[in-house]
């Protein structure tokens, strides 16, 4: 079913987590702990999304360390269609917020609402079927590239997923592989770039055509072809969905409707760009530094 799609992908994010993780005992509590706690289904079903996003005093700590404070009173909204990128320090809650707007976990106080309804009293199946996620590192499994794009949208065609390709700028590498579509990816089969890998992820949230998209901007340096392409292929995706990016990259940044500035669980700047340039505050610091801390 999706919802065990969804847990295999929540799966593949974690083992990923894992493997970057490696060697350090407490990351492992940490993956147990990120396995939601969250019912996958009972709730309302809407029948259309506008894409209205709010988080309203959102405050969050993580079950096992409820005493440290994570987001601390977080209000936010997003119109229905709009880019909001969010920068902020490694650490300041920029991934937890996104992994609350998909429900991940729940916040102790304050709401999360989708068109005016709090996430809670929406069917969790349903609600992840409308957040599509691009992760810092996207996870491929180890199978053909055609079935990694697929898992957007399991009963896709192949028609449908060279289409989806094709947008997010993927069906030319893919076509150069002497089995095209059929070539198995993983230990077993190519190895793709980072640029690549996020362009199969992009295709991915294309086929699923959802109506708000959680970004995670890789912040490890693409080569200068892929940037580009990633950056073209993202555009496209993003283009009349409401989308929250984490961004690592001045260009993401100048693309978006409003910058929301994170640190410490609290946003403390919001604005565009050349707005909170001309402010005193972490964002100047951020540009000077060009996002490399996050
Ligand atoms: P950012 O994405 O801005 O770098 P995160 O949202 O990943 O920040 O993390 C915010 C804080 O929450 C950090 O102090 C981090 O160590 C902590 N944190 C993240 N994930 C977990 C977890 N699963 N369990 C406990 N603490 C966590
Ligand atoms: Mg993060």
């Amino acid at each position: 079913s999706l919802m065990v799609a969804f847990a295999l992908g929540a799966l593949a994010d974690l083992w990923a987590d894992f493997m970057r993780a490696s060697g350090a005992a407490e990351r492992v509590f940490e993956l147990i702990d990120r396995v939601p706690a969250i019912p996958a289904s009972g709730g309302e079903r809407l029948a259309a999304v506008q894409g209205r996003v709010e988080f309203q005093e959102v405050r969050f700590a993580y079950p096992t360390r409820r005493d440290v404070p994570v987001l601390k009173g977080i209000h936010l909204a997003l119109a229905p269609g709009e880019v909001v990128a969010i920068v902020g320090p490694s650490g300041a809650g920029k991934s937890t917020l996104a992994a609350l707007l998909a429900r991940m976990y729940d916040p102790q106080e304050g709401r999360v609402l989708l068109d005016g309804r709090e996430l809670s009293t929406l069917d969790t199946e349903w609600l992840r079927q409308q957040v599509g996620t691009v992760a810092q590192e996207p996870m491929l499994f180890a199978t053909s590239i055609a079935d990694n794009i697929r898992y957007g949208r399991k009963d896709a065609t192949d028609a449908e997923v060279e289409a989806a390709a094709r947008t997010a700028n993927a069906h030319e590498f893919i076509s150069r592989f002497p089995e095209g579509y059929h070539t198995m990816v993983g230990e077993r089969g190519v190895q793709l770039s980072g640029g690549q890998k996020q362009r199969i992820a992009i295709a991915r949230a294309v086929l699923k055509d959802p109506r708000l998209l959680v970004l995670d901007e890789a912040t490890s340096a693409l080569d200068a072809e892929s940037e580009h392409l990633v950056k073209e292929a993202l555009e496209r995706l993003m283009r009349g969905r409401t989308t929250l990016i984490i961004a690592h990259r001045l260009s993401t940044v100048m693309g978006a409707n409003r910058v929301v500035v994170m640190e410490a669980g609290q946003v403390v700047q919001s604005g565009d760009h050349s707005t909170l340039m001309g402010q005193e505050g972490l964002y100047r610091r951020l540009v000077e530094r060009q996002f490399v801390a996050a």
